[in-house]
């Protein structure tokens, strides 16, 4: 069911997630295009997050954004950068700068191999932040050998959690504190429990396929939503998905595709690194009970000897 719009404001917005938005020139959503979206999330009940360009815009926007209980997303170039829900940062440089706000949730989008430099670097943010979103760009690069880097690094920024939550602090960092709090899959469901509204008037899966030259539109305002083969986005139609407890896992339609050339299969290389997170997570979990009592509700992650679902399909009924 359908929970949630995400109006792209502009072509040039934020990009919040593993895709990459290279438009260059502004295209703003028409003011009556969004006056027409905001009426229909109304309609239809939907929470709004907004997506922003780093410019300042027309006070008229603001004011039709603001007849809807809605959430901002915007970089941390934008004027908005203080108010702002969700602030994305693109640069590790400016971690060192930016004032965190202990109310906003922080994204950090990196490639890989910037993080391998510099997630030591995180342990401070970690420290000022109540949520922090690490998002990697170029999940379909990585290897079988990135595995034991990028699980050494998971091991450091877990025990920088330990270490905050035994002095009494609390910080959630999607890697590691989100399959601790889950009991069933949260994924993105880009899709199936939210669409885009692009610039143009039309309904797109997620940004990503309004941004990318070979993405497809699911619909228009004007039309209504047309999600082809709807079923394709829900879980019950992955058929690797559907056998996994890597519950926090985003299960990226737009890097199915991109990756698979279908959208209800992800790579090897998601699962692999879902999976590392997952077990990470199973021994922060252990490590933090051992302090006394953690989410007393939450059963124990159990133990695994695979990083990809598939390679278990024998044993799937
Ligand atoms: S780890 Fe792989 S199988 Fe599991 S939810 Fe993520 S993409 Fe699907």
């Amino acid at each position: 069911m359908l929970q949630y719009l995400i109006l792209q404001l502009c072509d040039t917005a934020t990009s919040y997630c593993h895709y990459g938005n290279s438009h260059c020139e502004a295209q703003l959503m028409p003011l009556p295009i969004l006056e027409k979206a905001v009426l229909w999330a109304m309609k239809e009940d939907l929470s709004v997050q907004v997506v922003y360009p780093d410019y300042a815009l027309p006070q008229e926007y603001r004011e039709v954004i603001d007849r809807v209980d809605h959430t901002d997303i915007v970089s941390s170039h934008s004027d908005l950068k203080d108010v702002a829900q969700v602030v994305v940062v693109d640069d590790w440089d400016e971690l060192q700068d930016i004032s965190f706000a202990k109310d906003a949730v922080y994204v950090l989008r990196t490639t890989l191999t910037s993080f391998y430099k510099r997630y030591e670097e995180l342990t401070s943010v970690l420290q000022q932040v109540s949520r922090l979103n690490v998002v990697f760009l170029d999940v379909e690069h990585f290897t079988d050998a990135d595995a034991t880097v990028y699980g050494k690094a998971l091991d450091f920024l877990a025990k920088d959690i330990e270490q905050l939550y035994v002095n009494g602090g609390q910080v959630q960092l999607n890697l590691l504190t989100d399959r601790m709090m889950l009991n069933k899959m949260n994924n993105c469901s880009a899709g199936e429990t939210n669409v885009t509204l692009a610039p143009d008037g039309r309904f797109y899966v997620c940004p990503a396929f309004y941004n990318e030259s070979n993405g497809y539109s699911i619909g228009s305002l004007d039309e209504g939503l047309d999600v082809k083969n709807a079923q394709l986005y829900k879980l019950d139609h992955a058929p690797i998905c559907r056998h996994c407890d890597a519950y926090h896992c985003k299960r990226c339609i737009w890097l199915n595709r991109k990756t698979t050339l279908e959208v209800n299969t992800p790579s090897h290389e998601q699962c692999m690194m879902a999976h590392l997170e997952r077990n990470a997570s199973r021994l922060l979990l252990d490590a933090l009970r051992k302090h006394g009592t953690f989410l007393p509700e939450q059963e124990s992650i159990t133990e695994i000897d695979y990083l990809d679902p598939f390679e278990k399909r024998k044993e799937w009924q």
